[in-house]
């Protein structure tokens, strides 16, 4: 039995639906509306399939002809969503390639370059200053011997100067250096006068931290050795460095002081870079700011470095870097200067 109208409709309806199918996929704009379309016309809930529905009415014959028709039109329509496809992927590469575009023209991403830190340009730059005026600088162990520490420097076991100093001790004999001045002894065992030496360095001590004491922090010890070396060119060689780093308008004055390895002994004031020296809250009302402690060398210690004290005289001093950098950045905590935050140190850029 066969239905020759159910045969026409089904040809028709399978030749609408390969026009309907491929402008409505020639017309899909994105690879998800392409999908959407695939499985609308080649799915199992197709028109196509729907279509296919009529062969259990059809002639053999009829069948086979539809059967042929519908792979026709499956194939057409496979077809379109293969090119389409390509079509698509082609354009959205071409897309996102032009997105994704490197522009060489554009200026480039900064690069962060990092700055020293204040502590240490104030160190580079008090070290400039005294190779500008001849010294060379020499550099001690950190860890030290109590021998080069204290002894040499005329500082005997019991001598009770050792008990202002709170001592990280390595050993009995062994210490982290609590002064840049064992430096002294190490460059007149090396060197012969004329001497013009300085020894930057970390220093350490057993301090209760505040806004004014660290327990390690930076000292420049200087020593000048020559025949003639007088009180006056210590004076001097300070006047000329404090000068030099803070401007010509800062004095210096010597206070009388004791240290075992300087005779006579001084500690260094500068004059206070808030008020000029008329005393101000800065420098608690003294117009006075210290700076470190100098003095001649003292006889018993040229002779522990090998040089003749009939012969020749010198004189020592160790300055403290930190206060420079405090002095000069109107810093009011010294503690700032060693804990590393960047809110901090970036003012100082
Ligand atoms: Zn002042």
């Amino acid at each position: 039995m066969t239905d020759d109208g159910a045969m026409a409709d089904a040809l028709a309806r399978l030749e609408d639906l390969r026009a309907g199918a491929i402008a409505t996929i020639s017309g899909t704009d994105s690879s998800a509306g392409l999908e959407e379309a695939r499985i609308r016309f080649t799915g199992k809930k197709s028109d196509l399939t729907a279509i296919m529905r009529v062969m259990g009415t059809l002639s053999p014959e009829d069948r086979k002809t539809l059967g042929a028709a519908a792979n026709s039109v499956k194939g057409a329509i496979e077809q379109a969503l293969e090119s389409r496809g390509a079509e698509l992927r082609a354009r959205e590469l071409e897309d996102r390639l032009e997105r994704e575009r490197l522009d060489v023209t554009l200026p480039g991403t900064p690069y962060a370059i990092g700055y020293r830190h204040p502590a240490m340009r104030t160190m580079r730059e008090l070290i400039r200053i005294f190779e500008q005026m001849g010294y060379s600088v020499y550099e001690g162990p950190e860890v030290e011997w109590d021998l080069y520490n204290f002894q040499l420097l005329n500082f005997p076991p019991d001598h009770p100067s050792r008990d202002l100093q709170d001592t990280f001790y390595v050993t009995d004999d062994m210490l982290l250096r609590t002064q840049t001045s064992p430096g002294q002894l190490r460059i007149m065992k090396e060197q012969r006068p004329p001497i013009r030496s300085i020894v930057p360095g970390m220093v350490y001590r057993d301090e209760a931290e505040d806004a004014t004491h660290l327990s390690e922090f930076f000292q420049i010890e200087g020593l000048a050795v020559d025949t003639n070396i007088t009180l006056g060119d210590l004076k001097g060689t300070l006047t000329e460095v404090v000068q030099r780093f803070f401007g010509r308008e800062r004095g210096v004055r010597f206070r009388p002081h004791y240290f075992p390895f300087t005779e006579p002994s001084a500690e260094i004031d500068i004059s206070c870079f808030a008020c000029g020296g008329a005393g101000c809250r800065s420098c608690g009302g003294e117009g006075w700011l210290e700076l470190g402690g100098a003095g001649m060398v003292h006889p018993v210690v040229l002779q522990n470095g090998g040089i003749d004290p009939d012969e020749y005289s010198g004189f020592a001093f160790g300055i403290g870097p930190d206060r420079f950098t405090m002095m000069r950045g109107h810093i009011t905590d010294v503690r700032l200067l060693r804990h590393g935050d960047l809110r901090f140190l970036r003012q100082f850029n």
